[in-house]
């Protein structure tokens, strides 16, 4: 007799799944085919904006077959809230040269837009020849700061989520999955 398949266990930490591994893989593969339509066979220079988006970029990066070239930037906004507080700051910066380049900017998730709208203004006053931005996640209720990002994985509500790259106090950043944080843990102080 065949074995019965078992759902996988929801994590305990999480309220719900917004989006279960199989769906992030189809949208990702999607995304790297609009990317294709814009990009054509040209070479690109990825900017990623880490940690959060660092699952997303690996993934996406592998629905490419463009020459790309990638540097990280590092900024501190959260810490272990899950509200977006003051401004964020650059922590570490680019290493390679945009100027002329095409660039494509990656985040996981844009949320008020101030994360964003930091780095797109960086990055325009180092002259690439173009500036497009990629997200994963898109909370538009939440914008405090105007700006829509070109490319788009999926729009969801104010919602706090991890998984998939994004974390809480640095927690769940591996989870396959992304999903809705329980509210007993938002409030909890047992983090650091
Ligand atoms: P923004 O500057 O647009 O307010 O915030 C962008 C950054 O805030 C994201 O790169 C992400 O690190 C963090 N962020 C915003 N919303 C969430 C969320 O629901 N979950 C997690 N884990 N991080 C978030
Ligand atoms: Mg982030």
């Amino acid at each position: 007799m065949p074995t019965p398949r078992k759902t996988p266990a929801i994590h305990p930490d999480l309220e719900s799944v917004m989006f279960t591994q199989a769906q992030i893989k189809k949208r990702v593969r999607g995304l790297g085919a609009e990317l294709k339509k814009t990009y054509g066979n040209g070479e690109f220079t990825i900017v990623s904006i880490i940690n959060g988006a660092v699952m997303f970029t690996a993934d996406l990066m592998r629905e490419i077959d463009n020459p790309v070239r990638l540097d990280c930037i590092r900024i501190a906004s959260y810490g272990s809230r899950t509200k977006s507080v003051g401004t964020p700051e650059i922590v570490h910066s680019l290493n390679i040269d945009v100027a002329k380049r095409h660039v494509l900017l990656i985040d996981d998730i844009l949320d008020t837009g101030k994360t964003i709208t930091l780095v797109s203004g960086l990055i325009r006053k180092l002259n690439p020849a173009s500036l497009h931005t990629c997200v994963l996640l898109d909370k538009q209720g939440r914008r405090e700061v105007p700006f829509e990002a070109d490319f788009v994985g999926f729009k969801i509500p104010d919602k706090f989520v991890v998984g998939y790259g994004l974390d809480f106090a640095e927690r769940y950043r591996n989870l396959p999955c992304i999903g809705v944080l329980s509210a007993r843990l938002q409030n909890s102080h047992e983090w650091s």
